[in-house]
This record gives C-alpha cells, sequence and structure tokens, in this order.
C-alpha cells in the first residue's frame, strides 16, 4: 500500500473489500511490475487514490460476483488491465477512444490494484482468461502487452521497426512484430549487452546503443523507455515519412531538436491507456503467436524490492509479483 508518493510501499493486512453492484471480486494470483507503477510511487503522476493498492495487471480468480454481472461467473479466471472505469457518456467514449474518456479511472492509480491478495474490480473491464496456462507468464500481457500492441499499431505498416528501451513491453512487442514479418532493431542503454543479448535471441536483427544509427533507417520507431532524449534520437534514425511513437505514460522533457530532423513528413505521437477492444484484439492474438514472457518471480512482500530493480535496470523481461509465492 502506497500511503504517500516517495516512499516504499508499506506492507500490511489490507480488509477484504466489499463487492457491490456491477463488481466482481478477484482472489489475486499474480501481478506483474510496470514502469507506470514507479511514477506512482515515486510521485511523477499526479492526483493518484492515497493511500493506494498499486499494480494493474493482474490475473486472478474470480470469487464472487456483486448484483447485475452477467459476463463473468465465480471459479473464472480474469485479467484486470490499467483501464478500469469510464463514463460511456463523453465525446470519446461515444466515439470508440474510452481509452481517452474525460473521467477514466485506472486500476492500480485512481482505483485499487493488484499488490494484493485480493482486488475489486468493475466485471465490464475485466477480460476472461483461459483457464489454462501460468499466471505469472500471463500477467505482463495486460499492461506490457497490451500497451505494447496499441504502440504497434499505431507504427502502421511499418517493416522496418526500431524498438527503443527493450525490458518487458519489447520484449512482447518484438515476438508480435516478427509474426507480422517485421524486421526489429533493438535499441538498449550503452552497453547492455546483456538486453542485447536478449533481443537478438527474440529475433532483432540488430542490437545496439540508442545513440547509435541503425544500418538501415527504420518506417518507425516505438519508445518504451522514459527519456525525453530518445525522441529526437529516434527521429533521426527513421526515414522520410516515418512515424516515432512514445509508448510509456511519463518520459522525461524532450530536448530541443533541428526541424530538419522532423522534416518530410515525419512524425510523433503517444499511446494513452488502452480500450477493451486492444484488450480482446490482443488476448487473442497473443497465443497465436505465440507470445511467451520472461518473467521474474517475486512474493508479494518484495514488492519494493522488485520495483528497485525495475528502477535501476537489472531485470531481464517482467518482475511478477506472486501472493504466497
Ligand atoms: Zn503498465
Ligand atoms: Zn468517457
Amino acid at each position: 500500500m502506497l500511503e504517500a508518493p516517495g516512499r516504499p510501499l508499506v506492507c500490511r493486512e489490507v480488509d477484504v473489500p466489499a463487492v457491490s453492484s456491477g463488481q466482481v471480486r478477484v482472489k489475486v494470483k499474480a501481478c506483474a511490475v510496470c514502469r507506470t507503477d514507479l511514477h506512482v510511487v515515486d510521485g511523477e503522476l499526479p492526483h493518484p487514490k492515497l493511500p493506494l493498492v498499486p499494480g494493474h495487471e493482474i490475473v486472478g480468480i474470480v470469487e464472487s460476483c456483486g448484483p447485475g454481472v452477467g459476463s463473468l461467473t465465480p471459479g473464472q479466471r480474469v485479467g484486470i488491465p490499467w483501464l478500469g472505469w469510464t463514463c460511456g457518456a463523453c465525446e470519446y467514449c461515444r466515439s470508440g477512444r474510452e481509452n481517452l474518456c474525460d473521467a477514466a479511472k485506472f486500476t492500480g492509480y485512481t482505483l485499487d490494484g493488484g499488490y494484493a491478495e485480493y482486488v475489486v474490480a468493475d466485471a465490464r473491464y475485466c477480460f476472461p482468461l483461459p483457464g489454462d496456462g501460468d499466471d505469472a507468464a500471463m500477467a505482463p500481457l495486460l499492461c506490457a502487452g497490451l500497451i505494447g500492441y496499441r504502440s504497434l499499431r499505431k507504427a502502421g505498416d511499418a517493416r522496418r521497426l526500431g524498438l527503443y528501451g527493450f525490458g518487458a513491453a519489447a520484449h512482447i512487442v518484438i515476438q508480435v512484430a516478427r509474426h507480422q514479418g517485421r524486421e526489429v532493431y533493438a535499441f538498449t542503454r550503452r552497453g547492455d549487452a546483456a538486453a542485447q543479448a536478449f533481443a537478438r535471441r527474440l529475433g532483432a536483427v540488430w542490437a545496439g546503443s540508442s545513440e547509435e544509427s541503425p544500418p538501415e533507417g527504420l518506417d518507425a520507431a516505438i519508445i518504451f523507455a522514459p527519456v525525453g532524449a530518445l525522441v529526437p534520437a529516434a527521429l533521426r534514425a527513421v526515414r522520410k515519412g516515418g512515424v516515432v511513437v512514445c509508448g510509456g505514460i511519463h518520459m522525461s522533457d524532450i530536448p530541443s531538436f533541428p526541424y530538419a530532423d522532423l522534416w518530410q513528413e515525419r512524425s510523433i505521437c503517444s499511446v494513452a491507456n488502452l480500450t477493451r477492444e486492444d484488450g480482446t484484439e490482443f488476448l487473442s492474438l497473443a497465443p497465436r503467436v505465440p507470445v511467451r514472457t520472461e518473467t521474474q518471480v517475486f512474493p508479494l512482500d518484495a514488492a519494493n524490492e522488485a520495483l528497485a530493480r525495475l528502477r535501476e535496470g537489472s531485470l531481464s523481461g517482467a518482475a511478477v509479483l506472486v501472493p504466497g509465492g
């Protein structure tokens, strides 16, 4: 539980929350650790619910359903993502862009999340998952996978694709991109030989440091690292008409750069949140790829350690918290 931004999480018993109309109570089996959790815990995102249980990549089993829940039943395995509630009435909701809803609520930010043994969620925003498979392996699909997939769609039909920051999201996106027949170029921190080898193992045709130029001009680049200086770097790596997609919810300031780097119809866009349609589409595609996630499992009590490892960049793949693990 986060009592105040900038402080470590406090491990204490939280009452099993009551379930009301339209909600389900879910026993958490696994919750992956996302970079956004770090930004929330560090106070870099404004106005979190406080005190707060972070975590928005949840895999669990429905334990009970409130009145009016028709879509899920007890015993069903579900995934709970970042998008936790939307108003359904604003201009964005009505035009198929619920990810931009004016009043949206987010799991592990403005709603309590999955660094817990139980979570209560609005049933309409839970994704039914197959009954078999490994909980911890599926958890990173719920954000790294989903946001990564939305970012990939923003890259259009780019054949040569750059990925800046090769962590949880990139290691999933590369598998989907390869499945789609794209060439992937992986950019990591300078000297991060382990991440570069990891990228090559997953099929990157080239892996190097983010200061390097790729051997070929790219059609698109996706930036997952929260580093604004990568935006001009990626712009210089893409060809005419190329797009640079910023896949993170928070990024340091973007330094100024010459207009020539943007000229020739290069563009920059960001990716905000997800829609339920993204989730349904990605979760049905993932087993066909098939996406395999690389995880490091931590017991729930070690949440601070998992966050620290993510901060220092010493994870390969995704950290996953497992209650009682
Ligand atoms: Zn996330
Ligand atoms: Zn709305």
